[in-house]
């Protein structure tokens, strides 16, 4: 037996573990596991290369908790380490042995799979435990060594009677970690992290039951048999080539990864690539809906299928962490912080390349079905959207399936638009005006006038597209976008009606003032204007800039400051009603048509609400009695 100091720069480096070296104690397990997983994968190398000889079956990797004696076993199959191994690797702290076995087998390991990079992952067991040992036999024909460890840096080393090839590992459980002796809470720790990891887990077993022969009785129970339950799926679908999976395979992996996820997801983006950096992983479009902060944080990182974290910001662009799915990729700096990565080169290119991945997707799926997108357009536009609104790069990408669909359910790419537009939805300055609707109920009459005259209109309503316009105005020359009950809409009407007035200038002075008298509030602004005889006699609208800014302010962004309810009161002077609240010669009458023509303009644009609403259903029957 031998006794030693581990070799480490800092006199005693437990505490430091224990406390800052991984704030989440429970990490202890994937590491381990990542350890055991890559003893195994080592030995599958060497054994491929012929440097291990013989069969060597199909190596197994055991997790065991004895919560009387308050152990627990992590036992593997792999290379195993021999006295001097346990030396090198374990008691020089901070030398990472998966990175000098990467160095020596650089041409070969690659695709390998090793895990390891720091070189403290195994001493991350002190978190949790108070007394750590190893009993372990190499490959090499060496006799096994046992290094026990009680949490200071002395250690000692013997000769053990282990004799098949592996690794067995025992944490002697701390007082404070009691938690980990728990079988539920290691089956979560196992569903968490290791899930997906490429050598089977065994935990445990279970009964499986037999089907019955073809020749059972009637009433013949089946027969139970007792097998290893074993926790992960050692091959998931983001591993596999993309040619090799059918659409139903990628659905189910879905359920494999959200089991409380009931409704199918749209479509899925295969990441495949291995320059200049590698990563894999499966991302999926589910619906999406309004309330985008629920939504985020469903994506899944990974590194050689060892579970990192679900929270993938700085990695991914913000747009797309409304997605779904994993990312699998060694080549993403871990132990830096958020900030740091992103001004890493490496995570741009790799965020670059999943943004150019999802936009040549969406790009394809629109060339070979276009009814197909339109379908699921109102499902994945606010992605869409999101993206043109914050990455550049997809801006340019999207403007080739970035859909406006009009009210009347049409789909129209913008060229498409532009052309449908051009000839009758221009201001007198030659701009182009795109109409839209925000609510197709509550804007109802507004479209209607609007179509009427011809035009198109657009049904934009999702939470961040004033965003997108304000950008969209901003990008392309000599067009804007105004909605139907805002004030922009008059410049075209205007044009284009040329209705004549019938009252006179003078008729119209003596109206103005008695308008403007029972008008109560300050924010409506009164105009008069020769509208549609046919139309309503009040109409209300709302200057489309300060509308936006309003809707900007409450989606993040936007100009500051408060921005009052402002109201254009269009008084429609050919309308009979207004004539007839000229002619009326009792003020008690004449204000009651006002008030109540003002109430019906609320009304539509529904702005009448409470005690204003009440007093108008009063006055209705009053008036109809
Ligand atoms: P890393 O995994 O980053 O190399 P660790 O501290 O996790 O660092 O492990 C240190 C080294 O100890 C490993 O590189 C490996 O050589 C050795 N080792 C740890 N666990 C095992 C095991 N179960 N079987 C064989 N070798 C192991
Ligand atoms: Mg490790």
């Amino acid at each position: 037996m031998a006794n030693g100091k581990i070799n480490v720069a800092v006199e005693n480096i437990f505490p430091l573990i224990k406390k800052f070296l991984y704030s989440d104690h429970e990490i202890f397990l994937r590491e381990l596991i990542s350890n055991a997983t890559d003893a195994t994968s080592k030995l599958v190398h060497l054994s491929s290369i012929g440097e291990v000889k013989g069969e060597i079956g199909d190596p197994l990797i055991e997790v065991k908790v004895d919560k009387k004696s308050k152990k627990i076993h992590i036992i593997d199959q792999g290379v195993g380490m021999t006295k001097e191994e346990v030396n090198k690797y374990i008691n020089e702290v901070a030398f990472s042995g998966a990175e000098e076995f990467l160095e020596k087998y650089k041409d070969n390991a690659k695709d390998s799979g090793i895990i390891g990079h720091f070189g403290l992952g195994f001493y991350s067991a002190f978190m949790v435990a108070e007394k750590v040992e190893i009993i372990t036999k190499s490959h090499q024909n060496a006799p096994a060594a046992h290094w026990t460890c009680d949490g200071s840096p002395e250690y000692s080393i013997e000769k053990s009677g282990k004799k098949d090839r592996g690794t067995e590992i025992i944490l002697h459980i701390a007082k404070d970690s009691k938690e980990f002796l728990e079988e539920a809470r290691i089956r979560e720790l196992l569903n968490k992290y290791n899930k997906f990891m490429p050598y089977p887990i065994k935990f445990g077993t279970k009964e499986e039951t037999l089907p019955l022969p073809d020749d059972a009785k009637e009433d013949a129970k089946p027969e139970t048999k007792t097998v290893d339950n074993i926790i992960n799926n050692t091959s998931p679908a983001w591993t596999k080539p993309p040619a090799d999976l059918k659409e139903e395979n990628y659905k189910s992996f879905y359920r494999e990864l959200y089991p409380m996820q009931f409704e199918d997801p749209l479509f899925n983006i295969h990441l495949n690539v291995d320059y200049p950096f590698n990563l894999t992983g499966i991302l999926y479009f589910p619906k999406i809906q309004n309330d985008l902060n629920l939504q985020k944080d469903k994506i899944q990182l990974y590194q050689n299928q060892v579970f990192v974290t679900d929270n993938v910001e700085g990695i991914v662009p913000e747009f797309l962490t409304l997605l779904r799915g994993v990312i699998d990729s060694p080549d993403i700096p871990l132990n830096v912080s958020r900030s740091y990565l992103q001004a890493d080169g490496a995570v741009k290119k790799i965020s670059n390349y999943i943004t150019r991945k999802v936009a040549d997707k969406l790009n394809s799926l629109f060339k070979k079905d276009r009814k197909g997108f339109e379908e699921k357009w109102n499902d994945i536009k606010v992605v869409i959207e999101y993206g043109m609104l914050t990455e550049d790069k997809f801006y340019e990408k999207a403007g080739q399936f970035m859909l406006y669909p009009t009210t009347d359910g049409e789909y129209l790419t913008y060229n498409e638009l532009e052309t449908a537009v051009k000839d009758n939805q221009t201001d007198k300055d030659g701009k182009l005006m795109f109409l839209y609707a925000s609510n197709v109920e509550e804007q109802h009459q507004y479209i209607e006038t609007a179509k009427e005259k011809g035009y198109k209109v657009l049904l934009l309503d999702s939470p961040i597209i004033a965003h997108l316009i304000q950008k969209l105005e901003g990008e392309k020359e000599n067009i804007g976008f105004a909605r139907v009950d805002g004030d922009a809409i008059e410049n075209l009407i205007k044009k284009e009606e040329a209705t004549v007035s019938k009252m006179s200038d003078e008729e119209k002075e003596s109206l103005k003032p008695l308008i403007e008298a029972v008008i109560p509030e300050k924010k409506y602004t009164v105009q008069l204007e020769a509208m549609d005889s046919k139309g309503l006699p009040f109409v209300l609208t709302q200057p489309e800039f300060m509308r936006r800014m309003k809707e900007m302010q409450n989606t993040g962004g936007g100009m500051m400051g408060a921005f009052p309810e402002m109201y254009t009161l269009l008084v429609n002077t050919n309308h009979e009603l207004v004539e007839q609240i000229l002619q009326t010669k009792t003020a008690k009458k004449r204000e009651r048509l006002i008030q109540q023509s003002l109430d019906l303009a609320r009304l539509s644009q529904n702005l009448l609400k409470g005690e204003a609403l009440t007093a108008f259903i009063k006055r209705s029957v009053e008036l109809i009695k």
